[in-house]
């Protein structure tokens, strides 16, 4: 027998009973980012390799060992995006579109790829909503993209599980001293570090501070802090950055560790976390990027950005119970007819009450059946109310229009007047 076929570990499907979920959480967010004025951008899912080892930096978790790499038939090495920052940056460049200053304010949405441990909250294909700012070096926008996020939570019924931590890296001069400090600190400690950090502390020092293990985090407790190696500016902005946040009255944490996964950021960076979903805590992560567009061959061009993890927030909408009820509703109306004449008529009918209510959910039966077994049908859809055309309807030329859920007997409704009474009692989403 033949191996049955199976998805790849890690990579899932996303069944109809759950899709009704993700639509509400994509449409909600972008919805808001229309509100906000931002504009959504599409990129390709392969880019050659090279983007990625440029921008994300060789020496990270993600080049190092969770990247998709491949070869396509003309030799040149691809790469199935782990995240859309670089891709991002590689179009704007591509079509001159933040040239001369112009501000770009973008966002995509769309799978990523990471060759990681798959868990609950963590897959090898996961989707982002990610959003990018161009031209904007202040504080005011680091602010707004946190604002945007705490409506967002707010909307979603979440924000209380949710919490905002916040560090600023510094200019990269400020990051360059610190470095120093820290590597030098670190080196008089070399023997009690695990293994990963000694290896970190050669190639990529800061990361070192979000080390997991024990030991090492004892001896960062005495570690030279970043905020004592901030320069003027980068304190600036990072007071200007808290003070915003604190004009709209949303909480933080200061974490001198949060120094995020990917080489390129500088001065802000956040993650919103919860305790909700174990291990997987971090649901949306960002921060600015002034250095990266120059990095990548353009103009020094300030960036700043962030990409929230959609099965996670999925999975948090679950566990509190925050699914609105209309979501779990997918069908107003169900149309069962009886016989070929009814059936030719209940068609044309529906197709006249689409006209006139084009928001109108109506499902019409298919597959004919008794009476019994459409009106079973009918109930299963979670339908409000069943229209019936049976022969003493056909004579009459009305419908029968029965209430599925609760109180209320069945009317006759006249063809002409269907519409006009469905609107009546249907609230059209
Ligand atoms: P983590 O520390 O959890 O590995 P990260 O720092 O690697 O996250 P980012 O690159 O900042 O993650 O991606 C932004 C968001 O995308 C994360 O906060 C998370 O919500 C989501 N995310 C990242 N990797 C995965 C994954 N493998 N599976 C599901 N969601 C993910
Ligand atoms: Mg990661």
């Amino acid at each position: 027998m033949s191996k049955s076929l199976q998805a790849i570990r890690g990579m899932n499907d996303i069944l109809p009973e759950q899709t009704p979920l993700w639509r509400y959480f994509e449409g909600t967010v972008a919805r808001l980012l229309d509100n906000y004025g931002y504009k959504q951008i599409r990129m390709p899912i392969v880019e050659f390799t090279e983007l990625f080892k440029r921008s994300i930096g060789e020496v990270t978790d993600i080049v190092e060992k969770e990247m998709y790499t491949f070869e396509d038939r003309n030799g040149d090495s691809l790469t199935l995006r782990p995240e859309g920052t670089a891709a991002c940056v590689r179009a704007v460049l591509e079509h001159g579109i933040t040239g001369g200053g112009q501000v770009q304010k973008l966002w995509y949405i769309g799978p990523m790829f990471r060759h990681e441990r798959p868990q609950k909250g963590r897959y090898r294909q996961f989707h982002q909503i990610g959003l990018e700012v161009f031209n904007l070096d202040g504080p005011d926008i680091d602010a707004e993209l946190i604002i945007m996020t705490w409506r967002l939570w707010g909307e979603l019924g979440i924000r209380d599980a949710v919490k905002l931590e916040l560090n600023s890296l510094g200019t990269s001069e400020s990051r360059g001293h610190y470095r120093e400090a820290l590597v030098e600190y670190l080196s008089a400690h070399h023997d009690k570090l695990d293994e990963d950090s000694q290896r970190r502390l050669k190639t990529n020092p800061l990361r070192v501070l979000d080390t997991k293990n024990a030991d090492t985090q004892a001896v960062l407790v005495d570690a030279p802090k970043m905020a004592d190696y901030l320069d003027d500016e980068s304190r600036a902005h990072f007071e200007g950055l808290k003070a915003r946040l604190d004009a709209v009255g949303i909480p933080y944490v200061l974490n001198p560790k949060l120094v995020r996964g990917l080489d390129y950021y500088s001065k802000t960076v956040f993650e919103w976390v919860t305790d909700k979903l174990g291990a997987q805590g971090t649901v949306c992560a960002g921060g600015r990027y002034d250095g990266l567009v120059e990095q990548m061959g353009g103009k020094p061009t300030a960036g700043v950005g962030f990409a929230m993890g959609i099965e996670r927030l999925v999975l948090m909408l679950e566990t509190l119970e925050q699914i609105p009820e209309e979501i779990s509703r997918q069908v107003d109306v169900y149309l069962c007819a009886f016989g070929e004449e009814a059936e030719l008529a209940g068609l044309a009918l529906a197709e006249r009450v689409r006209d006139q209510l084009p928001n109108l959910r109506l499902q019409v039966n298919a597959g004919a059946g008794s009476f019994k077994s459409q009106f079973k049908k009918a109930d299963k859809s979670g339908a409000l109310y069943a229209l019936i055309l049976g022969d003493d309807e056909m004579a009459q030329q009305v419908v029968g229009f029965k209430p599925l859920r609760g109180q209320g007997e069945q009317q006759s409704i006249a063809w002409d007047a269907l519409a006009a009474h469905l609107a009546t009692c249907v609230v059209q989403g």
